[in-house]
């Protein structure tokens, strides 16, 4: 493991980044004087304003540290103990949260569907509602979608309107976990609304951190019943910051600035460049259609592990298959570059 503090540029993840400099710049300028604790300050309210203003609607919004929670506490905020989440099998909600989601909301299990390329597809959906109706098993009552998905993937408007008839027919919420969900936007050209709340979405959890932000979730009610008491939730949670204007002076600086918009959108073009690159190398294969800021290949053992012995960190445990590279809003052309030679370098020694 290379613990140096000035580690080169990497692409195990978006949230090895750094802050970007519309976020801290905004930081700073929160650093005045004295500002009322625990969200009611002027920052807060701007934020939040702004959100309403980029989704066009008057929606409910909350500030929390991190994904894990926002994704908790929005499912727990839709469900009561006895429900279930229908979410697709690779869902970070299902992998990579450690139960927080069903510690939340005491007990709502998750019931996990297939579907290619990280997507779960309507009729998915419909054979885990219908397998059983008795009083026996967990009522389903959300389903959860993430956008873009983990595996690099988009649910396009048509699919996500498919799905909201399923929802509708079965009475069922949706949640979106938005990790990428800036990704999602600038990869798609289509407004926030219309991938949203147009859509049939009632909550969706955006993702600061992956964006630029050094630390920071919004949690998006378009349902404002939905939002009842849920600030008791964050807090109880541990999750209401008291300065709270050290996150949201932030999100004024990407959504202000339009960077949420263009650090996602350099991070898709980032991560086309890789992939154009990869499909250069006899070898490789590609594994998911790649279509926000992730390339997922797959390698050989020996190239794996070539290729960490030259400091090179990534994942290669998601989706269970391959090798994962994520672009940010920090990602260079030239450390693209660097990546491509060392994989072809080993590739050919192998
Ligand atoms: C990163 C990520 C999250 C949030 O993770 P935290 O580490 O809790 O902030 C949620 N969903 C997906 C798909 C992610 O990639």
């Amino acid at each position: 493991m290379n613990l140096t503090p000035d580690l080169p540029e990497q692409f195990a993840s978006d949230n090895y980044s750094g802050i970007c400099p519309e976020a801290l710049d905004y930081m700073l300028k929160a650093n005045y004087g004295s500002a009322p604790a625990y969200g009611d300050d002027y920052w807060t309210q701007r934020a939040a304003d702004q959100f309403r203003e980029l989704f066009q609607t008057d929606c409910e919004v909350f500030f929390v540290f991190n994904g894990t929670a926002a994704n908790s506490l929005a499912l727990a905020a839709l469900c009561q103990s006895y429900h279930s989440v229908v979410c697709h099998e690779t869902a970070h909600i299902e992998t990579d949260e450690c139960g927080a989601p069903e510690f939340a909301s005491n007990g709502s299990k998750l019931l996990l569907g297939k579907g290619e390329n990280g997507k779960l597809t309507p009729a998915a959906i419909e054979t885990i509602v219908q397998k059983r109706t008795d009083i026996h098993y967990p009522k389903p009552k959300v389903i959860s979608l993430t956008q873009a998905t983990e595996l690099g993937t988009l649910y396009t408007i048509d699919e996500l309107l498919a799905i909201r008839a399923i929802a509708d027919r079965y009475q069922l919420r949706i949640h979106m976990d938005g990790a990428r969900f800036a990704n999602a936007v600038a990869a798609m050209n289509v407004t926030p609304a219309e991938l949203t709340w147009k859509c049939g979405v009632d909550v969706l959890c955006f993702c600061g951190t992956k964006n630029g932000m050094a630390v920071g979730e919004a949690i998006i009610f378009f349902d404002k019943a939905l939002a009842e008491d849920f600030a008791y939730r964050c807090k109880q949670a541990g999750q209401l910051a008291s300065k709270m204007r050290f996150i949201s002076a932030p999100w004024v600086g990407l959504l202000e600035t339009g960077a949420w918009l263009h650090n996602a959108d350099h991070a898709n073009q980032c991560a086309a460049y890789l992939e154009q690159k990869l499909l250069q190398i006899p070898g490789v294969q590609i594994l998911f259609p790649r279509e926000a800021n992730a390339v997922f290949v797959k390698l050989p053992e020996a190239v794996i592990a070539a290729l960490r012995a030259k400091n090179w960190l990534f994942y290669n445990f998601i989706g269970n298959e391959g090798v994962r590279f994520m672009c940010s809003w920090a990602t260079t052309p030239a450390r693209i570059d660097e990546l491509v030679q060392d994989l072809e370098q080993t590739m050919c020694n192998s």
